[in-house]
């Protein structure tokens, strides 16, 4: 009798704990799994899933830097509809990539302006284009080449094109009077980057675009990563966009070694690690040898 209760018991209590898991659990997949980081009062980062997400919420209006995928960019502006009245007066893609911009059609008849740069804008058309989701895009209404500068909520926001790196149209977005820079994909924090031969990647001039960078701004700067490895942060300083410039520098001389010692492509992309970087751990080290192949082997 008692053992019967017992069994009883356990089963009830057992029944209990696995529905409250089952709850609990529920409500973590029903919870947004995104992080909002501020990094002063106004301005702060936003990451979930995809390219770093940065935005500022100014006396005159929100403006908000890359946008994920459609379903992270509305729970961002869900969050910042909460924490602000003003108007959505900018987003800026640093590059057309999809993690940067899939997400760019959640601010359509939001914001009143998108700005990129001109090769940005035409790479992200061949691609919808060519996936068939031209549909699903908001682009850029407003395009530049060089320098393009505005104050556009009582603070001035300055995007620089230094040429080509990840893309031939990565920007570096300068929030000034903060002193943060959203580098797009054009730093990978101790991660093994994606270079985008198709849209005009070039490893060489993505280090000399890394000097212009470090030149223009100071040694107080705050640098916005678009991925940085898991450990790693997503905001950094001069010493991390060096580190990741030496990665780059490192990995156009191993496999420029490696080619002239005669191995074959198959060989040098058995490397595990890049020497001179070992702290780019992990996969994917076969994305940045491939292309940094291709470069140097290319005849044109
Ligand atoms: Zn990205
Ligand atoms: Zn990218």
């Amino acid at each position: 009798m008692q053992r019967r209760n017992f069994l009883r018991t356990t089963a009830l209590t057992t029944g209990g704990l696995l529905l409250a898991q089952k709850e609990l659990l529920a409500n973590i997949f029903q919870q947004p799994a995104f992080k909002i980081t501020m990094l002063t009062k106004d301005i702060g980062i936003f990451t979930e899933k995809g390219g770093t997400i940065a935005f500022m919420l100014a006396k005159k209006g929100i403006v908000v830097v890359d946008a994920q995928f459609p379903e992270q960019s509305q729970h961002l502006i869900d969050e910042l509809k909460k924490q602000s009245q003003q108007p959505f007066k900018l987003l800026v893609n640093t590059h057309h990539h999809g993690d940067h911009t899939a997400g760019n059609i959640s601010f359509k008849g939001i914001t009143e302006h998108v700005v990129a740069h001109a090769n940005s804008l035409t790479n992200q058309k061949n691609v919808a284009v060519t996936q068939k989701t031209e549909d699903k895009q908001l682009y850029p209404d407003q395009t530049y080449t060089d320098t393009w500068c505005e104050p556009v909520v009582g603070e001035k926001i300055c995007l620089y094109y230094y040429g080509a790196g990840h893309t031939n149209g990565d920007s570096l977005v300068h929030i000034v009077d903060d002193n943060i820079v959203h580098m797009g994909d054009l730093v990978f924090n101790r991660r093994h980057p994606f270079i985008d031969r198709s849209a005009g990647a070039n490893i060489s001039s993505w280090i000399k675009v890394l000097d212009k960078a470090m030149n223009k701004f100071d040694h107080k700067t705050t640098y916005v990563f678009g991925h940085a490895a898991d450990g790693y942060n997503v905001t950094g300083t001069k010493e991390d966009v060096k580190a990741f410039q030496a990665y780059l520098t490192n990995l156009l001389n191993y496999t420029g070694e490696q080619i002239k010692a005669g191995k074959s492509k198959d060989d040098i992309l058995k490397a595990t690690e890049i020497p001179g970087s070992p702290e780019w751990k992990g996969d994917g080290i076969q994305r940045p040898l491939t292309a940094a192949y291709e470069e140097l082997t290319a005849t044109t």
